[in-house]
Protein backbone atom coordinates (compact mmCIF):
# COMPACT_ATOMS: atom_id res chain seq x y z
CA UNK A 1 0.00 0.00 0.00
CA UNK A 2 2.90 2.06 0.88
CA UNK A 3 3.99 2.13 -2.83
CA UNK A 4 0.36 2.71 -4.00
CA UNK A 5 -0.01 5.45 -2.50
CA UNK A 6 3.27 7.01 -3.53
CA UNK A 7 2.56 6.41 -7.03
CA UNK A 8 -0.92 7.40 -6.98
CA UNK A 9 0.50 10.42 -4.97
CA UNK A 10 3.22 11.03 -7.94
CA UNK A 11 0.62 10.20 -10.33
CA UNK A 12 -1.50 12.89 -9.65
CA UNK A 13 1.31 15.55 -8.54
CA UNK A 14 -0.19 15.87 -4.72
CA UNK A 15 1.98 17.05 -2.22
CA UNK A 16 0.16 16.79 1.63
CA UNK A 17 -0.68 19.84 3.27
CA UNK A 18 0.96 20.64 6.95
CA UNK A 19 -2.50 23.21 7.37
CA UNK A 20 -5.01 20.78 6.29
CA UNK A 21 -3.79 17.94 8.17
CA UNK A 22 -2.51 15.58 6.23
CA UNK A 23 -1.31 12.52 6.95
CA UNK A 24 -2.08 9.89 4.76
CA UNK A 25 -2.54 6.58 5.93
CA UNK A 26 0.07 4.19 4.17
CA UNK A 27 -0.02 0.84 6.18
CA UNK A 28 -3.12 -1.59 4.84
CA UNK A 29 -2.85 -3.37 7.92
CA UNK A 30 -4.43 -0.22 9.85
CA UNK A 31 -6.57 0.44 6.70
CA UNK A 32 -8.31 -2.97 6.98
CA UNK A 33 -8.65 -2.62 11.00
CA UNK A 34 -10.63 0.77 10.36
CA UNK A 35 -13.06 -0.69 8.00
CA UNK A 36 -13.30 -4.22 9.88
CA UNK A 37 -13.94 -1.67 13.38
CA UNK A 38 -16.89 0.36 10.74
CA UNK A 39 -18.93 -3.34 10.76
CA UNK A 40 -20.39 -1.74 7.30
CA UNK A 41 -22.91 -4.14 5.35
CA UNK A 42 -24.17 -4.08 2.03
CA UNK A 43 -26.25 -1.27 1.41
CA UNK A 44 -25.12 1.18 4.10
CA UNK A 45 -24.53 4.75 4.28
CA UNK A 46 -20.86 6.12 5.52
CA UNK A 47 -19.95 9.37 5.46
CA UNK A 48 -16.25 9.79 5.37
CA UNK A 49 -14.32 13.24 6.38
CA UNK A 50 -11.24 14.03 4.40
CA UNK A 51 -10.99 11.40 2.01
CA UNK A 52 -7.33 12.46 0.88
CA UNK A 53 -6.12 10.84 -1.88
CA UNK A 54 -8.57 7.69 -1.27
CA UNK A 55 -6.79 6.21 1.10
CA UNK A 56 -9.68 4.46 3.05
CA UNK A 57 -12.83 5.70 0.21
CA UNK A 58 -12.13 2.38 -2.05
CA UNK A 59 -12.72 0.12 0.81
CA UNK A 60 -15.38 1.78 2.39
CA UNK A 61 -16.73 1.35 -1.31
CA UNK A 62 -16.45 -1.99 -1.28
CA UNK A 63 -17.91 -2.75 2.33
CA UNK A 64 -21.43 -0.33 1.36
CA UNK A 65 -21.57 -1.85 -2.34
CA UNK A 66 -23.15 -0.63 -5.52
CA UNK A 67 -26.08 -0.66 -3.27
CA UNK A 68 -24.39 1.48 -0.83
CA UNK A 69 -23.56 5.21 -0.69
CA UNK A 70 -20.37 7.04 0.60
CA UNK A 71 -19.94 10.34 1.09
CA UNK A 72 -16.95 11.61 1.11
CA UNK A 73 -16.34 15.66 2.49
CA UNK A 74 -13.05 17.38 1.21
CA UNK A 75 -12.01 20.84 1.04
CA UNK A 76 -8.55 19.95 -0.65
CA UNK A 77 -9.68 21.21 -3.64
CA UNK A 78 -6.30 20.00 -5.71
CA UNK A 79 -7.31 16.22 -5.16
CA UNK A 80 -10.45 16.57 -7.59
CA UNK A 81 -8.65 14.95 -10.60
CA UNK A 82 -7.92 12.21 -8.43
CA UNK A 83 -11.10 11.79 -6.34
CA UNK A 84 -13.36 12.06 -9.25
CA UNK A 85 -11.28 9.69 -11.17
CA UNK A 86 -12.58 7.30 -7.64
CA UNK A 87 -16.03 8.11 -8.33
CA UNK A 88 -15.95 6.83 -12.07
CA UNK A 89 -14.67 3.84 -10.30
CA UNK A 90 -17.10 3.65 -7.56
CA UNK A 91 -20.15 5.01 -8.63
CA UNK A 92 -21.55 4.90 -5.18
CA UNK A 93 -19.01 7.28 -3.75
CA UNK A 94 -19.74 10.83 -3.74
CA UNK A 95 -17.56 14.02 -2.83
CA UNK A 96 -18.88 16.55 -1.03
CA UNK A 97 -16.49 19.98 -1.27
CA UNK A 98 -17.28 21.27 1.90
CA UNK A 99 -15.90 22.36 5.19
CA UNK A 100 -16.89 19.13 6.95
CA UNK A 101 -17.34 21.40 10.23
CA UNK A 102 -20.32 22.89 8.47
CA UNK A 103 -22.06 20.14 7.36
CA UNK A 104 -26.04 18.90 7.91
CA UNK A 105 -24.89 15.28 8.25
CA UNK A 106 -28.64 14.41 8.15
CA UNK A 107 -29.37 16.69 5.02
CA UNK A 108 -26.83 15.28 2.74
CA UNK A 109 -27.33 11.91 3.76
CA UNK A 110 -31.28 11.53 3.97
CA UNK A 111 -32.06 10.87 0.11
CA UNK A 112 -29.68 7.77 0.63
CA UNK A 113 -30.72 6.04 3.96
CA UNK A 114 -34.30 6.77 4.57
CA UNK A 115 -35.11 6.63 8.06
CA UNK A 116 -31.75 4.31 8.66
CA UNK A 117 -28.78 5.97 10.75
CA UNK A 118 -25.58 6.41 8.28
CA UNK A 119 -21.99 5.38 10.12
CA UNK A 120 -19.00 8.11 10.15
CA UNK A 121 -15.61 7.47 9.40
CA UNK A 122 -12.54 9.46 9.22
CA UNK A 123 -8.80 9.70 9.47
CA UNK A 124 -9.81 12.92 10.62
CA UNK A 125 -7.66 16.27 10.53
CA UNK A 126 -5.94 16.39 13.75
CA UNK A 127 -6.26 20.60 14.07
CA UNK A 128 -10.29 20.61 13.77
CA UNK A 129 -10.79 16.80 15.87
CA UNK A 130 -12.78 18.08 19.28
CA UNK A 131 -15.23 20.54 17.26
CA UNK A 132 -15.38 17.91 14.05
CA UNK A 133 -16.74 14.96 16.95
CA UNK A 134 -18.69 17.15 19.61
CA UNK A 135 -20.34 18.58 16.82
CA UNK A 136 -21.17 15.34 15.53
CA UNK A 137 -22.62 14.13 18.87
CA UNK A 138 -24.02 17.49 20.15
CA UNK A 139 -26.17 18.26 16.94
CA UNK A 140 -28.16 15.12 17.47
CA UNK A 141 -27.69 13.55 14.42
CA UNK A 142 -29.49 10.24 12.91
CA UNK A 143 -25.53 8.83 13.65
CA UNK A 144 -25.39 5.02 14.59
CA UNK A 145 -21.22 4.90 15.25
CA UNK A 146 -18.26 6.50 14.18
CA UNK A 147 -14.72 4.81 13.87
CA UNK A 148 -12.50 7.69 13.65
CA UNK A 149 -8.60 7.81 13.62
CA UNK A 150 -7.53 10.83 16.44
CA UNK A 151 -3.88 11.84 18.55
CA UNK A 152 -3.31 9.36 20.57
CA UNK A 153 -3.85 11.81 23.62
CA UNK A 154 -7.23 12.52 22.38
CA UNK A 155 -8.13 9.11 22.41
CA UNK A 156 -6.67 8.34 26.04
CA UNK A 157 -8.85 11.35 27.42
CA UNK A 158 -11.90 10.01 25.52
CA UNK A 159 -11.35 6.62 27.36
CA UNK A 160 -10.78 7.62 30.97
CA UNK A 161 -11.98 6.93 33.49
CA UNK A 162 -12.81 9.28 36.66
CA UNK A 163 -10.13 10.60 39.17
CA UNK A 164 -7.06 9.40 36.10
CA UNK A 165 -4.64 12.15 34.69
CA UNK A 166 -6.34 12.10 31.29
CA UNK A 167 -9.93 12.29 32.16
CA UNK A 168 -11.12 15.92 31.68
CA UNK A 169 -14.91 17.46 30.44
CA UNK A 170 -14.22 15.52 26.71
CA UNK A 171 -14.25 12.48 28.70
CA UNK A 172 -17.45 13.17 30.20
CA UNK A 173 -18.79 14.82 27.26
CA UNK A 174 -17.69 11.57 25.02
CA UNK A 175 -19.01 8.83 27.65
CA UNK A 176 -22.16 10.73 28.15
CA UNK A 177 -23.23 10.79 24.52
CA UNK A 178 -21.46 7.08 23.29
CA UNK A 179 -19.88 3.88 24.72
CA UNK A 180 -16.25 4.38 23.50
CA UNK A 181 -13.97 1.68 22.52
CA UNK A 182 -10.03 1.89 21.70
CA UNK A 183 -10.00 -0.11 18.25
CA UNK A 184 -5.63 0.27 17.31
CA UNK A 185 -3.15 2.40 18.84
CA UNK A 186 -1.09 3.49 15.08
CA UNK A 187 2.71 4.51 15.16
CA UNK A 188 3.62 7.51 12.87
CA UNK A 189 5.45 5.31 10.86
CA UNK A 190 1.75 3.94 9.37
CA UNK A 191 1.70 7.60 7.71
CA UNK A 192 2.83 9.47 4.51
CA UNK A 193 4.13 11.75 5.94
CA UNK A 194 4.33 10.66 9.31
CA UNK A 195 2.99 12.88 12.30
CA UNK A 196 5.10 14.17 15.36
CA UNK A 197 2.22 11.72 17.50
CA UNK A 198 1.33 8.47 17.88
CA UNK A 199 -2.45 7.93 17.24
CA UNK A 200 -5.24 5.69 17.58
CA UNK A 201 -8.45 4.58 16.23
CA UNK A 202 -11.57 4.58 18.35
CA UNK A 203 -14.99 3.40 17.73
CA UNK A 204 -17.83 5.36 19.50
CA UNK A 205 -20.93 3.88 19.56
CA UNK A 206 -23.88 6.03 20.44
CA UNK A 207 -26.00 5.76 23.00
CA UNK A 208 -29.65 5.85 22.22
CA UNK A 209 -30.12 6.89 25.76
CA UNK A 210 -27.62 8.61 28.34
CA UNK A 211 -26.26 7.34 30.76
CA UNK A 212 -27.23 8.88 33.40
CA UNK A 213 -30.42 11.09 33.31
CA UNK A 214 -30.17 14.68 34.48
CA UNK A 215 -32.99 17.03 35.09
CA UNK A 216 -30.81 20.24 32.71
CA UNK A 217 -28.38 18.48 30.51
CA UNK A 218 -26.79 22.27 29.91
CA UNK A 219 -26.80 22.40 33.46
CA UNK A 220 -24.69 19.13 33.31
CA UNK A 221 -22.35 20.32 31.36
CA UNK A 222 -21.60 24.17 32.98
CA UNK A 223 -20.88 21.65 35.93
CA UNK A 224 -18.49 19.67 34.46
CA UNK A 225 -16.71 23.01 32.59
CA UNK A 226 -16.46 24.66 35.95
CA UNK A 227 -15.01 21.77 37.30
CA UNK A 228 -12.30 20.91 35.27
CA UNK A 229 -11.28 24.63 34.93
CA UNK A 230 -10.00 24.76 37.82
CA UNK A 231 -9.57 20.93 38.51
CA UNK A 232 -6.83 21.50 41.55
CA UNK A 233 -9.62 23.13 43.76
CA UNK A 234 -12.27 21.37 45.82
CA UNK A 235 -15.59 20.85 43.58
CA UNK A 236 -17.13 23.63 46.37
CA UNK A 237 -14.70 26.06 45.32
CA UNK A 238 -14.89 25.37 41.98
CA UNK A 239 -18.36 25.42 41.19
CA UNK A 240 -18.18 28.92 42.58
CA UNK A 241 -17.01 29.53 38.99
CA UNK A 242 -21.12 28.61 38.03
CA UNK A 243 -22.35 31.84 39.48
CA UNK A 244 -25.35 30.91 41.50
CA UNK A 245 -27.09 32.93 43.21
CA UNK A 246 -26.77 30.75 46.62
CA UNK A 247 -24.08 30.84 50.03
CA UNK A 248 -21.45 28.68 49.96
CA UNK A 249 -23.10 26.67 52.91
CA UNK A 250 -26.25 26.30 51.23
CA UNK A 251 -23.94 24.95 48.36
CA UNK A 252 -22.16 22.35 50.51
CA UNK A 253 -25.42 21.14 52.16
CA UNK A 254 -26.82 20.21 49.35
CA UNK A 255 -23.69 18.37 48.08
CA UNK A 256 -24.24 16.58 50.92
CA UNK A 257 -27.52 15.56 50.66
CA UNK A 258 -26.88 14.52 46.84
CA UNK A 259 -24.20 12.00 48.58
CA UNK A 260 -21.55 14.42 47.65
CA UNK A 261 -18.35 15.40 49.63
CA UNK A 262 -18.04 19.03 48.39
CA UNK A 263 -13.86 18.52 49.59
CA UNK A 264 -13.23 15.97 46.90
CA UNK A 265 -11.62 17.68 43.33
CA UNK A 266 -14.31 17.74 40.42
CA UNK A 267 -11.89 15.32 38.72
CA UNK A 268 -12.74 12.67 40.43
CA UNK A 269 -16.51 12.57 39.71
CA UNK A 270 -18.08 10.16 37.52
CA UNK A 271 -21.05 10.59 35.09
CA UNK A 272 -23.53 9.75 37.86
CA UNK A 273 -22.14 11.80 40.52
CA UNK A 274 -21.70 14.54 38.20
CA UNK A 275 -25.25 14.34 37.25
CA UNK A 276 -26.08 14.17 41.27
CA UNK A 277 -24.09 17.46 41.85
CA UNK A 278 -26.61 19.19 38.69
CA UNK A 279 -29.59 18.18 39.94
CA UNK A 280 -28.35 18.67 43.61
CA UNK A 281 -27.51 22.85 42.41
CA UNK A 282 -30.38 23.44 39.31
CA UNK A 283 -33.71 21.22 40.35
N1 LIG B 1 -8.38 9.78 4.62
C1 LIG B 1 -7.02 10.04 4.24
C2 LIG B 1 -6.12 9.03 4.91
O1 LIG B 1 -6.60 8.34 5.82
O2 LIG B 1 -4.98 8.90 4.50
C3 LIG B 1 -6.58 11.47 4.59
C4 LIG B 1 -6.62 11.81 6.05
S1 LIG B 1 -5.84 13.35 6.44
C5 LIG B 1 -5.36 13.01 8.10
C6 LIG B 1 -7.18 14.48 6.73
C7 LIG B 1 -7.98 14.88 5.50
O3 LIG B 1 -8.99 15.80 5.90
C8 LIG B 1 -7.19 15.59 4.41
O4 LIG B 1 -7.50 15.05 3.16
C9 LIG B 1 -7.65 17.05 4.49
O5 LIG B 1 -7.59 17.74 3.27
C10 LIG B 1 -9.08 16.89 4.98
N2 LIG B 1 -9.61 18.06 5.69
C11 LIG B 1 -8.94 18.95 6.44
N3 LIG B 1 -9.77 19.88 6.95
C12 LIG B 1 -11.02 19.54 6.52
C13 LIG B 1 -12.32 20.11 6.70
N4 LIG B 1 -12.50 21.21 7.42
N5 LIG B 1 -13.37 19.51 6.10
C14 LIG B 1 -13.20 18.39 5.34
N6 LIG B 1 -12.00 17.81 5.13
C15 LIG B 1 -10.93 18.38 5.71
Amino acid sequence: MSKELRQRIAQYGIRAKKGLGQNFLSDSEYVYRIVDAAELSSGDVVVEIGPGPATLTPHLAEAVGPEGKVLAIEVDESLRPLLMDLCREYPQVEILWQDALKVDYDAVTAPYRGDKPFTLVANLPYYITTPIMMGLLEGRFNLSHMVIMVQKEVADRMLARAGTKDYGALSVAVQYHCEVKLVTKVPPGAFIPPPKVSSAVVRLNRRRQPPVHVFDEKAFFRVVRAAFNQRRKTLLNALGGLGLEMTKTEMSERLAQAGIDPGRRGETLNLDEFARVTDALYR
